[in-house]
């Protein structure tokens, strides 16, 4: 059965080719860029604070996640960056949260789920992701939080944040488990590292809530399915289209694309650039290898220990 995720629905909107490259063939970047890794971290963090905030005292927390991740980063000068970087903001962030998370009964924290679902045309179809974080307020009214990590001066503005639509893509989904949505929390940590200065809440964390009427839930729900069932038709045409954008110089795969659109095989390329996902998952024995080649990581505090 097809199974997309919400990355995967937006390469399929910018281009049909990259699409095809990263997810009908798999291959990835070997390297994982410096802010997609910050990011990342910033992200393990906060689910490990967040999994045990009523229960631990924060500077036991920090001092915790100092001494594990550092000794893990060991020599790694990249990796010790990043383990600096992450550590200063999520140590900034939790006087900030703790002031206003007061509401919040978090309720899970890094939830993988699985949502099958059908497309117009009738095409089953599974939608994977991972919730950052889901917590109930008082009166019993369900809210998602995406944790976005931007750097200096990017937070998102009300109206990007009303365009944004992954966390619509996550409620439409649960809506159709019985999981009604009341709200979105676009919890926004700016990762810039004011080295000469502390600087003031407002210009490090932005939050702003949103919320999807049923009507925009259920529109949200029918253009996914439109893209997954174009996707099926992409691929049993066997076609795929290039964007052939300005864009094209921010793509991963420019350099095998310009060998294909020239008549050249890119596949000696790919294999020496990319890793493919797939091949690595088929070769993975055990499911320890797989979180390996998947780069996710089951997260407890007790792991701090
Ligand atoms: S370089 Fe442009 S056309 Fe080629 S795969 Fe990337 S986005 Fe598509």
């Amino acid at each position: 059965m097809i199974r997309v995720s919400n990355s995967q629905l937006g390469q399929f909107d910018r281009c049909h080719f990259a699409w095809h490259l990263g997810y009908e063939q798999g291959w990835a970047a070997k390297e994982v860029a410096q802010p997609l890794a910050l990011g990342s971290f910033v992200h393990e963090l906060l689910a490990i604070y967040y999994r045990n905030k009523d229960n631990v005292d924060p500077d036991e927390f920090i001092n915790l996640a100092s001494e594990n991740y550092l000794m893990e980063a060991g020599s790694n000068l990249q990796k010790l960056e990043i383990v600096q970087r992450g550590l200063t903001i999520v140590k900034r962030y939790i006087p900030y949260a703790k002031q206003q998370d007061k509401h919040w009964n978090v309720i899970d924290v890094e939830k993988r789920f699985e949502i099958p679902l059908v497309t117009p045309m009738g095409v089953e179809y599974v939608l994977e992701g991972i919730i950052d974080l889901l917590y109930a307020t008082g009166n019993g009214n369900l809210w998602l939080v995406d944790h976005k990590t931007v750097g200096h001066g990017k937070f998102w503005s009300d109206i990007e944040i009303l365009m944004e639509p992954q966390m619509p893509t996550y409620a439409a989904g649960l809506r159709e488990l019985g999981m009604p949505i009341f709200g979105i929390t676009y919890n926004m940590l700016n990762t810039y590292e004011y080295k000469n200065k502390i600087p003031l809440p407002d210009q490090v964390f932005k939050r702003l809530n949103t919320h999807k009427t049923d009507q925009e839930l259920a529109n949200h729900l029918i253009n996914m399915g439109n893209t997954v069932d174009e996707m099926v038709a992409v691929s049993s045409g066997n076609v795929r289209k290039r964007s052939m954008k300005r864009e094209c110089s921010y793509c991963q795969f420019q350099d095998p694309c310009l060998a294909a659109v020239k008549g050249i095989d890119p596949l000696p390329l790919l294999e020496a650039n990319f890793k493919n996902k797939k091949e690595l998952q088929l070769e993975a024995v055990s499911s320890q290898q797989i979180a390996e080649v998947t780069d996710k990581k089951s997260l407890d505090f007790a792991d701090l220990f």
